[in-house]
């Protein structure tokens, strides 16, 4: 039953309990109603055991109603819910469900990345050690913020270095920027450089979409244009199929520097790309390619499981949000409760290194 990582992820567990009881609801309305209330769940700052008061009860909180609130009550008396298990027998359909909920192993609630972030137990790299986010979109694709807007975020957060990665122009469903708007782009970034001088470097990346045989959606001249270019998968994204040599052919291409959300996961609804990973890791290693944690709360692609394959493959590692706005910077905190998780030394984390160092991969990848 349980959807988390690790077994105190008691909001992760009522988020996917709500989930399932808004899955087998026949009105429109209360399927929406419970989805909000998972996702209210999900986002909380604090374990909801923890904002009981001494009478056992609960405070009023937005997007909760009394059913789910009920819910809420009966799993932290007893680590489940009668109510969602009868609503699902009632309902007959227990195969979906039980997809449904496969689709969600390997997600943290905020509250359980706030808990991992604070333990100092836990090895692997700290808040602080991350200095830059390699994953962000702008107005020029599907983000909502300029780019000073985006910059002048990340500079709030403390980041040394940062890349705006909007969608290259094969992808025109998420709004691929042409590249008269790729050059148009460069003078915002420009400008932004000039602003923060020595204190703040804002790179040109871009987000490639890796076609079905691998291969990207901009030639290599393009491609050149860039000073960080990641590949990344959105399609075939649900088949059975193995996709091993699409995603080898990706991390081979030699502009390549990034495998952003490796899988293309989705919470509860899809679970991404079939592929011999090690093999997929063991090429990227050899090739100097950054397997990315992707940060967005519904992707968690690389989370902690396969996130440690890759580090006894060699790999380097991106620490990125993947925000579409500037609130969303928050993401990257998800990706590196990860790699704390799986026991990531900063070393291996692009994201945290120096700038001439980043500078220097950026150059010459393979080692
Ligand atoms: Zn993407």
């Amino acid at each position: 039953m349980a959807d988390a990582d690790t077994p105190g992820d008691v909001n992760a567990v009522i988020a996917g309990l709500l989930r399932d009881l808004g899955a087998v609801q026949a009105m429109r309305p209360k399927r929406f109603a419970y989805r909000r209330a998972a996702a209210a769940v999900q986002s909380l700052e604090q374990s909801i055991g923890a904002l009981v008061d001494a009478n056992g009860a609960l405070p009023k909180m937005p997007g909760i109603g009394p059913a789910s609130a009920r819910v809420i009550r009966e799993v932290l008396e007893t680590g489940g819910s009668a109510t969602v298990e009868a609503a699902i027998d009632a309902a007959g359909d227990h195969a979906e469900i039980v997809r449904q909920r496969s689709l969600r192993q390997g997600f943290l609630s905020r509250a359980e990345v706030v808990r991992i972030l604070g333990d100092a137990g836990l090895p692997g790299p700290a808040l602080a050690d991350h200095r830059g986010d390699f994953q962000m979109h702008s107005e020029f694709s599907d983000g909502s913020a300029t780019v000073a807007e985006l910059a002048a975020a990340c500079v709030a957060r403390g980041y040394r270095v940062a890349a705006i990665t909007d969608h290259s122009h094969g992808l025109t469903i998420a709004g691929g920027m042409t590249m008269a708007e790729a050059a148009e782009q460069r003078r915002a970034i420009d400008r932004v450089n000039a602003e923060y001088g020595a204190t703040f470097r804002l790179l040109q990346g871009v987000e490639a979409n890796i076609d079905a045989d691998g291969r990207l959606d901009l030639t290599d001249d393009e491609a050149a244009q860039f000073e960080l270019v990641l590949a990344a998968p959105h399609s075939r994204l649900r088949r059975a199929e193995d996709q091993t040599t699409r995603m080898v052919t990706a991390v081979r291409h030699p502009h390549v520097r990034i495998l952003a959300h490796p899988r293309g996961r989705m919470a509860g609804v899809r679970g991404g790309v079939v592929a011999d990973w090690r093999q997929v890791f063991e090429t990227a290693a050899r090739h100097g390619v950054a397997i990315e944690l992707d940060g967005d709360p519904a992707r968690q692609d690389l989370d902690a499981g396969l996130a440690a394959l890759a580090l006894e493959a060699g790999c380097l590692f991106a620490v990125d949000s993947d925000a579409h706005s500037p609130e969303q910077l928050s993401y990257a905190e998800t990706a590196l409760a990860h790699a704390r998780l799986a026991s990531i030394p900063a070393d291996r984390i692009v994201n945290c290194w120096p700038l001439d160092r980043l500078l220097d991969w950026l150059a010459r990848p393979a080692r």
